[in-house]
């Protein structure tokens, strides 16, 4: 029996949920029985490995804090965003499993030193040049796309690979000028790259305009929000930019040894999602000369550690009657558009489930140890481009990927992967970025092959 007022704290929110309001709203809102669907999810045995698997792992995780700081304005706010990158040696994490465990702590520290870092204004943080705090954080941004350069040999910055994207972009005049929110020009323009001037206001445009995540800057307030999409950004320029460093450098034979690891979906979601199809263009351009490199596709795979697909997949994987988890152990289901509109989210619009922002699409996968993990597998073909088909041979690298996963799942963080990577700690080499990290994959690729 719980205390007498043990419940008051909560009292507002039981308020909420037993307003008349909000009852009604329930008896006019569709419930979802999953004896009613159509759409099934049925789990399939997950093909073998047509491939050798690749022998390193080249993960991209990012992440943001916003920080208070004291300047005299009152609500002074920063963000700082960093984008790790680390090359996994498997060969290596074979030998330590023989071994002994090893404390995450250290590759995280090991992380720290190889990530990417910028910090931006936020809220009334206005930089010297500039007249407000927006204004300072659009400079800031395309600064930064220009100091984060990944390889002093070959001194490529970010900004490069933005602006290839850039160059893909539709050409609409349906973006207001950067001034509107702060000093109302109207103007609609394009934004170019490098550095160019509103036709209007006549003031600085940059070329990271076009991301328009200063549309969701708060000049007052948390901008945790825009923080976050320059993240989501960024991890996903970086594994582009790499990939055409690759290519620049004639490394695209090597690429069956790699596989890329991304945190999150392979999608960018709310203002800057038109880069979306741009990365989708460009993997394809280059899997292009994969194929003809290899015979085979590049390993990309973005993973989800929460959210709705996530939810429903713990939610199918219950046992059943009988004891049996819905999903048995490397058992795989590739989710169609179908599936995802009548189960997952519902809607009855008729264009294709993410078709703005993925540049890949979604699976259920249980590990051979019994993780559930939710991935993303990218299209690398006008062919792979669909949610409607389940043909799995569509996909040659589907089952190099479920391999992976198997060998990089630990028992001691259920579900999750990239955990389990720093859990090895000793097998992780990390990439400084802006050092001579081309040198160092194709030392690290090349020794692999005179062994
Ligand atoms: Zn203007």
């Amino acid at each position: 029996m719980p205390y007498k007022g043990e419940f008051a704290g909560y009292q507002p929110l039981r308020r909420i949920t037993e307003s008349e309001r909000v009852k009604n709203l329930l008896r006019r809102s569709k419930v979802y029985h999953s004896s009613s669907a159509s759409a099934t999810s049925i789990p399939v045995v997950a093909p073998d490995s047509l491939n050798q698997l690749p022998i390193f792992i080249l993960a991209i995780d990012g992440s943001r804090a916003e920080v208070d700081v004291k300047i005299g304005y009152p609500g002074a706010k920063i963000g700082y965003c960093t984008v790790a990158c680390v090359l996994i040696d498997l060969a290596l994490i074979d030998q330590l499993d023989k071994q002994r465990a090893v404390e995450p702590k250290k590759f995280r520290e090991t992380e720290k030193a190889s990530a990417i870092d910028a910090a931006f204004p936020g809220s009334n943080v206005v930089t010297r040049r500039q007249t407000s705090a927006r204004a300072s954080f659009r400079e800031e941004l395309y600064d930064h796309f220009h100091d984060v350069i990944i390889d002093e040999e070959e001194k490529l910055p970010l900004i490069d690979t933005y602006e290839a994207m850039l160059e893909l972009k539709p050409q609409h005049q349906d973006q207001r000028c950067p001034y509107f929110e702060t000093d109302g020009c109207e103007q609609h323009l394009n934004i170019p790259s490098g550095t160019g001037e509103c036709p209007g206001c006549k003031r600085p445009v940059y070329s990271t305009d076009a991301l328009r995540i200063h549309e969701r800057f708060n000049d007052l307030g948390s901008n945790d929000e825009a923080f976050g999409y320059v993240m989501q950004v960024w991890e996903r320029l970086l594994l582009v930019h790499l990939l055409r460093a690759f290519e620049k450098r004639g490394m695209l034979d090597q690429m069956s040894k790699l596989a890329f690891f991304l945190d999150g979906p392979l999608a960018i979601f709310g203002p800057p999602a038109w880069l979306s199809a741009a990365i989708s263009t460009e993997l394809k351009r280059i899997n292009s000369i994969v194929q003809i490199k290899t015979s085979t596709d590049l390993v990309i795979l973005g993973v989800e550690k929460s959210g709705a697909f996530f939810t429903h997949f713990e939610e199918i994987d219950q046992m059943d009657d009988s004891g049996q988890p819905g999903f048995a152990p490397r058992t795989y289901s590739l989710i169609m558009d179908e599936y995802i509109k009548e189960v997952i989210q519902q809607t009855s619009s008729k264009k294709r489930y993410g078709q703005d922002t993925y540049f890949g699409r979604k699976f259920f996968y249980k590990t051979q140890s019994g993780a559930r993990i939710v991935a993303s597998i990218p299209f690398l073909t006008n062919e792979q481009d669909t949610l409607d088909s389940d043909d799995i041979s569509l996909y040659p690298q589907f089952g190099t990927t479920c391999a992976l996963l198997d060998r990089l799942v630990s028992s001691r963080f259920p579900n999750a992967l990239m955990p389990l990577v720093s859990a090895h700690a000793h097998a992780a080499i990390p990439l400084h970025l802006g050092k001579k990290v081309l040198k160092q994959l194709a030392q690290a690729l090349m020794r692999e092959e005179s062994d």
